[in-house]
Formats: structure tokens, C-alpha cells, sequence
């Protein structure tokens, strides 16, 4: 046989292929030329068959396809450790979103992916699945590196970092794809984030855009059990069939997480072809719970390997992601036999890639698929002795004893990426300080951020009015009931926007900002017969008061902040950490009244907590000027007075300071 000129030599090392045989060679080679492999064989037979370029020496060392991370968000290594251990709302609303609101823009996803591309080469990736913003820039990021991505531009219902709003992301991710859709190691995608991140709308429009350039489309999936229930209850269906009626399976699609999946959504999953990526860690860290990995496999669902982002992760280290994967459903499913050593090998290589729609290209040593390899040491103390009774026991050695440390070269689309730990395409120490230079702005951010409750506010409200209030008001206590309707009948005053409602208070009180209080009310509105009408929420912080006696009423100036309450009591709760928390509740009756051209509020108030049954009556104007608030403070006088509560004694503190203190959560 002629000796055939190859440009790469890899031999003389324990070839696990898999390919369809799952062939495994000891002193084994594989021939390269330009980007693809050429063969796959015998170390003796290969070396007389081929004449190389370069020839690299694999003794002791397992030759196997590079791992593939299948859900990741890279450049949120610029974000990693910033904040850990928070329920997943208070992290994704409270941290991530507000920092990448600020800093996420074409640099930041630049340099984040480099120090991504450069850790995942180092622990033996070749091809990763992204989904993030500015994708083009991750994308011009991974093709300096040399490795090979499937890299989805992010579509939200609402506006992001690189969009204000999804008409325009959509028109970023057609560019996007038209710029890559030829490049020989970036496969663009379209990213419609979530489910509870999407309209209609947007899913249909993001699945014409992904079957139009036939690319695929990468989207989370029942990440948590909160997201199923809320589906079913404003749905009255679970994700998938909700997905589904939008056609979104005729995309290639990879469903990321997939943690509380029916039976039956499992089934719409295989019957599509929709590829699976299972972030074993993340799932963990963020205790959203186990997939069913094994079931979902057995069931015939291509099922990927991926880290999620390292924020929430915190690395990108696909060997602990695939012992992890192992160990988790044996440990909470009770049987050790599920995920062996060598199908959770299969899930981050071949099955990796068929979830990502790409294992024409990549996944496993056989010719004609393209030269994606990690070379990894096999002689380390911690891999050592083996045993060849059982040729099965690679496995064993890669998943349970091998460490990303252990990978030794990486090869990327027949190019060298790394060689004896050296990474050769990338500036690691230029990456390193850039990184470190952003990080540092971060801190800074942040770090003014948690000076003041209202900035911390500002940060997760869009919709918050920041307004000064000066008001003139008076509170005195009932000690007989009283008839609000017949009293301002006698005192012949009209009372206009009547309403009855029970408010549910939660004061949060902070020790450094003393001065500062956080009111999380939750409006039950009631109609004359105790119907629920409607409920709503909002977030006060009330500032520092000022008041000026009058007399019968005080003069109070305060800053207060009004928005809607759009995240729950314990996301505030874990958000700000308040050191103290009081509770109000009140039925209060509540009118306006017209009296010598002015308008005054009326609020008589049922306490429950504190005081139960205690009545409290509140005359409110907003005022503008001292004399004004003069002329205020006297018609209140008056108006007492034709109520028949000229006696009763002003009471001057607001109801949170009845609350005994110390009843703090
Ligand atoms: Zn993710």
C-alpha cells in the first residue's frame, strides 16, 4: 500500500472511538488530514500506511473525542462567584440581570468568551453550546480560539441587554446567522430563553427563523418545578404542549435542563428529535431538582452533557459534569447501575452531539467526521493501577478517576489547540488581566449598589417613581364604633371613591439604613359584601420623615418610592436581608372627601395586627407650602369636629411603630 501523506499523526495511544461499535484500541492511532480524520486504527498498521507531518506520541494516554459541554452561557465567566447560594429568583433578578443590564456588551462577551474557550480547552472541550447576548461576539471570540460552538443569539419578551426588545433581537439573530451560518466551526442558532421569557409571537418567529437557515434552536426547559406549575395554572398545560402549539418542535431543537418533565412531554421530545442538555451541577447548586436522565435516555432522547453558565455552576469542567451526572442518578434514584461509566461517556461525546444536531460533524473518531480530539494522560497516581481483564474499564478510569487536569492536547477541526497543557491559540495571561479589569468595575458597582436601599430598589424595579411627599395628616384612635357613611352623612360631606380593602404590611427594618423603611403591601379590594374584587402589590420605601406639629394634626415630609411589588415577599425578604420585619394588617375603609375646595383622604382603619379590633381614623391632604399646610392643619381641626372627634387625642406614631420590635424573622 502507498504511503499517503497525513498532516497529523496521533499513536500509540488507547483509542476509544465512539462509533457505532464503540471500538476501543489499545496502541491505537488516528490520522488526520486538513480538518478531518482519515483513520482509525491500529498504531502499527497506521504508521505504515501513513506518512505525517507531525507526529504526536499518545503512550499512556486515552485518545478519545472531545468532550462537548451542551448548555453553557460563556461569558458569564465574567460573572462567576458573584453571587452564590440564593434561590434562583433573587440570583437571576436581584444579581445577574441588574450587573448584566450594566456591563454586558460586545467587549464583555468578547473577552468572557476568550477565558471561557481558554478554560474549556484546558479541561479537554472541543465543541460547547451557547446561548447568550451579543452572540456574535462570542462567536468572533470561539473562531480565535479554534474551537467549534453552536452559539444561539438570546430572545426575550422583554428588553436585554443587547435589545429593547425582541423585534430587534430577532433582527440581531437573522444578521447573526447570516454572518456564520458558512463558517467551518460556528453553528448559529436562534435563543428564545424560556418558555415564561417568551409570547407566542416571539416562539413562532424565532421557529421561522430557525428552519429557514435550517439551524438549530436552544431554549430552556422545565428548569424548575415553579415554572411547570405556573404553566399549568395560566396555561392548563405543562411547557412542552405549551411549546408545541406553537410549532416549535419542527425547529432543531435543544431543550436545555428538561428537570420536571411528564412522561408524555418526554415522548413529544423523542418524536421530534429534540436534543436534551442535563447540567448535573447547576441543577444541584440551584436545587431545582434531578432530570430523569436515565429514563429519558432509555427512552431513545439524544441527551447531552452540559455545565450551564459559570454563574451558576461555577466552572466549566465537563469531567466533574460527567461523574456528577453518573453519581446523580444512582444516588437519588437508588440504583447504581444507572448511567455507567460508558453511556455517561456516550452523553459527552456522540449523544452530545446528536442533541446539538451536529454529530455529522463531530462526537466520535471515525472517518470523515472532523478532527475534534482530547488527549488525555492515563498514568497519573490518582488513575493508577489499570486493569485489562475488562477493556470496558476506560470507562471507568475516564469518569470516576480522571480529572480535566489530566487532559494533556486538545485538537480542534485537525488544529492543535493545546499541547503538553500549552494553549496555543489564545493570550492567557492577556485574557486573565482583562478579565480581572472587568471584575474589578463589577465590584465597584455593586459595592454602591449596597450602600443605599433605594439604589439596591432601583436595580430590580423598571417601573419605580421616586417622589417626594409632603403631606399633613392626622390619626386618632376610636373608642366606640363608629359609621364612617353615617358620620360624613351628619356632617353633610360627600364622600367620592369609596373602597374597602384589607392590607397585608410587611415592614422590613435595616440596622445601617435606620432611617429607611421597606413596606411590601399586599391590597385585597373588597366590595361591600367582602367579594374579592382584585389584589395587588407594591413596594413602598419610605425615607426619613420630617414632621411639624400643628394643632390636631402633623405635618410629615417624606420621600417615598412607589412600584409595583413584582417579585415575591421572600425574594424581597432574601434580597435585602432586612434585620427586623413587622407585620400590619388592617381592614381599612377608605373615601375621599371634598371639604372648602380641598381634597382630603379618609382612612378608617379596623387593626388586626397589633391591636386587634382597635379603630384608628386618618384625615390625609397632600400639602406644598407651610402655609399652606397651616390652612390644612386648620380645616382638619374643622373637620374633626363636624365628625364629633374634637375630644378624641391625636395618636403620633404610624402604625409600624405599634408593632412591639423584635418580632423580626
Ligand atoms: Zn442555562
Amino acid at each position: 500500500m502507498p504511503i499517503q501523506p497525513v498532516d497529523l499523526l496521533l499513536t500509540g495511544g488507547y483509542v476509544v472511538t465512539m462509533d457505532a461499535r464503540r471500538r476501543l484500541i489499545p496502541n491505537g492511532a488516528v490520522a488526520i488530514k486538513d480538518d478531518k480524520i482519515v483513520a482509525v486504527g491500529p498504531a502499527p498498521e497506521l504508521e505504515t500506511t501513513f506518512q505525517a507531518k507531525t507526529i504526536i506520541d499518545c503512550q499512556d494516554c486515552v485518545i478519545s473525542p472531545g468532550l462537548i459541554n451542551a448548555h453553557t452561557h460563556v461569558p458569564m465567566t465574567l460573572l462567576r462567584g458573584l453571587a452564590d447560594d440564593l434561590r434562583l429568583d433573587v440570583w437571576l433578578y436581584g444579581y445577574m440581570m441588574p450587573v448584566e443590564r450594566e456591563f454586558v456588551n460586545n467587549n464583555f462577551c468578547y473577552i468572557g468568551t476568550l477565558l471561557a474557550c481558554a478554560e474549556m480547552i484546558r479541561s479537554g472541550v472541543t465543541t460547547f453550546c451557547d446561548m447568550y447576548y451579543n452572540e456574535a461576539e462570542v462567536a468572533r471570540a470561539t473562531a480565535e480560539a479554534g474551537m467549534r460552538a453552536v452559539l444561539a443569539q438570546t430572545i426575550l419578551k422583554f428588553p436585554s441587554p443587547d435589545a429593547t426588545n425582541y423585534d430587534e433581537s430577532l433582527e440581531y439573530c437573522r444578521r447573526f446567522i447570516e454572518e456564520w451560518l458558512d463558517h467551518p466551526l460556528i453553528v448559529p442558532a436562534v435563543g428564545p430563553h424560556a418558555p415564561y421569557t417568551a409570547t407566542p409571537d416571539m416562539l413562532r418567529q424565532c421557529v421561522r427563523l430557525a428552519t429557514e437557515y435550517d439551524v438549530p434552536l436552544h431554549i430552556h426547559v422545565a428548569e424548575t418545578a415553579l415554572e411547570q406549575e405556573n404553566s399549568r395554572t395560566q396555561y392548563g398545560m405543562t411547557v412542552v404542549p405549551w411549546l408545541d402549539q406553537y410549532d416549535l418542535f419542527q425547529a432543531k431543537v435543544i431543550a436545555a435542563h428538561c428537570v420536571h418533565l411528564e412522561d408524555g412531554e418526554m415522548h413529544t421530545l423523542h418524536r421530534h428529535n429534540a436534543g436534551v442538555a442535563h447540567c448535573p451541577s447547576s441543577n444541584m447548586k440551584l436545587a431545582s431538582g434531578t432530570a430523569p436522565v436515565s429514563k429519558m435516555v432509555n427512552l431513545g432522547l439524544h441527551v447531552g452533557i452540559g455545565t450551564d453558565g459559570p454563574a451558576s455552576n461555577n466552572d466549566l469542567d465537563m469531567f466533574e459534569e460527567v461523574r456528577l451526572a453518573a453519581f446523580l442518578q444512582k444516588g437519588v434514584f437508588g440504583d447504581p447501575t444507572l448511567l455507567p461509566a460508558r453511556k455517561v461517556w456516550e452523553l459527552a461525546t456522540i449523544e452530545g452531539a446528536r442533541a446539538l444536531h451536529i454529530d455529522h460533524l463531530t462526537g466520535s473518531l471515525e472517518p470523515g467526521k472532523k478532527a475534534d480530539i482530547a488527549i488525555i494522560s492515563t498514568d497519573r497516581t490518582h488513575q493508577l493501577p489499570h486493569f485489562h481483564r475488562d477493556p470496558e474499564a476506560v470507562y471507568s478510569r475516564l469518569v470516576y478517576a480522571s480529572k480535566a487536569t489530566d487532559v494533556r492536547d486538545v485538537i480542534v477541526n485537525g488544529r492543535v489547540l493545546m499541547r503538553h497543557r500549552n494553549l496555543l491559540t489564545l493570550d492567557e495571561p492577556e485574557i486573565l488581566s482583562e478579565a480581572g479589569e472587568i471584575a474589578r468595575q463589577i465590584d465597584a458597582f455593586l459595592m454602591a449598589r449596597e450602600e443605599s436601599i433605594l439604589s439596591k430598589l432601583l436595580a430590580i424595579s423598571a417601573d419605580f417613581i421616586p417622589q417626594e411627599t409632603f403631606e399633613i395628616q392626622v390619626k386618632v384612635r376610636l373608642d366606640e364604633p363608629f359609621d364612617l357613611h353615617t358620620r360624613l352623612q351628619e356632617a353633610g360631606l360627600t364622600a367620592y371613591k369609596p373602597s374597602r380593602r384589607d392590607q397585608y404590611d410587611t415592614y422590613f427594618l435595616f440596622k445601617e439604613h435606620d432611617t429607611d423603611r421597606l413596606r411590601f403591601r399586599e391590597d385585597e379590594i373588597r366590595d361591600e359584601q367582602g367579594n374579592l374584587l382584585e389584589t395587588f402589590y407594591t413596594m413602598t420605601l419610605m425615607g426619613p420623615t420630617s414632621e411639624k406639629e400643628y394643632e390636631h394634626s402633623i405635618l410629615l415630609t417624606r420621600a417615598r418610592y412607589t412600584a409595583t411589588a413584582g417579585h415575591s415577599l421572600r425574594f424581597y425578604r432574601e434580597y435585602f436581608k432586612p434585620v427586623e420585619e413587622r407585620e400590619v394588617i388592617k381592614h381599612r375603609q377608605r373615601c375621599h372627601v371634598l371639604y372648602k375646595e380641598t381634597d382630603f383622604a379618609i382612612n378608617l382603619d379596623r387593626m388586626v395586627v397589633p391591636e386587634k379590633d382597635t379603630l384608628y381614623l386618618e384625615i390625609k391632604s397632600r400639602t406644598w407650602s407651610a402655609k399652606d399646610a397651616l390652612h390644612k392643619a386648620e380645616l382638619i381641626g374643622e373637620l374633626l369636629e363636624r365628625l364629633g372627634l374634637q375630644t378624641a387625642a391625636p395618636v403620633k406614631n404610624e402604625y409600624v411603630e405599634m408593632v412591639r420590635p423584635g418580632n423580626g424573622k
